[in-house]
């Protein structure tokens, strides 16, 4: 099995289960419990919140735990149009966005908020003047990811915020693709919120936290969505999940301790991987080549269908749109924003590399695709 799919889900780094263990086990204390099993447990959380704070320059109270990314999103957007309507009720968010962004959105125009979808260019960037013109008096919030879960590309967050603040609105980017692959300091970048999840840097599935600006210039007011004991400083309740926590937070610590190394290791398999794949005739690369993230390449691969290639590959795990959504069979909306026509869109492959990849595994992998690609080919000039 090769596993190539990384920008789905990764494989818990063994540092971070071993940190995890004892929580599962003989530390199986509640954190809110004031003996001292309990306070054992608090002490955890403690360290790990201000783990995950310290890797993308936050302060610990500013890290509100949750089940994911996708709750963060939901936290974030929600408590956003629920305080700060008074300003206005208009949204601005990407095309491109992962479907947890997109879906709050649409939820919110049903109760009354605009939202611009805003189209890209045709490698995935933002238009800036695009931008610019979308901003609005009654603009609230922006929410514009970091680094794209199908195409890698990286946003200018930095100018996008700037804007974005210049017309009194929050901003908001999902972090989900970003935080523990690549450097990342809230306050240089201007972000007010960000969504995370522990599952896409090597920690475990279930736990993500939301960064919520709380200092200058602009501390966000939160609206709780789940309410109850007043857990997360009334943020989020819940019994927290300790050792989910613990482990996220270790998984932030080695990402930062590594970043520099995985960059460099898995940035160089990923090249050699997109090399050789480019060499195959009539495929194409998706998305802009310089503004990206090392780890993964998208690629199109004319005359192939996508979930055809897929079933080919067998013991390969690679992806055609984003796992949340690739259980329809609607074209990845990713791909189609960047212009593409239904079949382009559906001969495209994600492979998405990770630090447990070895290098034997790619010029595995190239055979592989070039055997599939090659019979599907010849399959469709049959078929004609
Ligand atoms: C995976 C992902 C999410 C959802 O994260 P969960 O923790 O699985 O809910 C959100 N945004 C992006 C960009 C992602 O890649």
């Amino acid at each position: 099995m090769i596993y190539l799919d990384n920008n789905a889900t990764t494989r818990i780094d063994p540092q971070v289960l071993e940190a995890m263990m004892p929580f599962l086990t003989d530390n199986f204390a509640n954190a809110a419990s004031t003996h001292a099993f309990g306070t054992g447990a608090n002490e955890a959380v403690k360290t790990a919140r201000r783990q995950v704070a310290t890797s993308i320059g936050a302060e610990p109270h500013e890290i509100v735990f949750t089940s994911g990314a996708t709750e963060a999103i939901n936290l974030a957007i929600k408590s956003v149009a629920e305080q700060y309507q008074a300003k206005g009720r208009h949204i601005i968010t990407l095309q491109t966005e992962h479907s947890a962004v997109l879906d709050v959105c649409k939820h919110l125009e049903t109760k009354g908020f605009e939202i611009t979808f805003l189209p890209v260019k045709p490698d995935g960037l933002v238009d800036m003047e695009v931008f610019r013109a979308a901003l609005r008096a009654d603009t609230i919030l922006v929410s514009v990811m970091l680094v794209n879960n199908e195409l890698g590309v990286i946003q200018p967050i930095k100018e996008l915020a700037k804007l974005t603040h210049d017309f009194g609105a929050i901003f908001m980017t999902d972090g989900t693709q970003a935080v523990g692959k690549m450097p990342l300091n809230v306050d240089e970048l201007g972000i007010d919120l960000m969504p995370m999840s522990a599952h896409k840097f090597y920690g475990p599935k279930g736990v993500g936290a939301l960064f919520v600006r709380q200092r200058r210039p602009n501390r966000v007011k939160l609206e709780a969505l789940l309410h109850g004991g007043g857990h997360e400083g009334g943020k989020r309740s819940g019994t927290l999940n300790v050792a989910g926590i613990v482990g996220m937070g270790k998984a932030a610590e080695v990402a930062r301790n590594q970043l520099g190394t995985d960059a460099l290791r898995v940035g160089a398999l990923r090249d050699s991987l997109e090399n050789e794949l480019l060499q195959i005739s009539d495929t194409r690369l998706n998305g802009n080549r310089q503004n990206r993230l090392y780890n993964a390449t998208n690629v199109l691969f004319e005359g192939c269908d996508s979930d055809a290639l897929i079933m080919g590959l067998e013991n390969i795990a690679v992806s055609n749109g984003s796992a949340c959504t690739s259980a329809s069979i609607a074209p990845s909306h990713v791909l189609m924003a960047l212009g593409m026509t239904e079949t382009e869109a559906f001969s495209c492959i994600r492979f998405s590399l990770g630090r447990f990849n070895h290098a034997d595994e790619i010029p595995q992998a190239v055979e592989a695709v070039k055997k599939v690609v090659g019979q599907l080919r010849a399959m469709s000039v049959q078929n004609i």
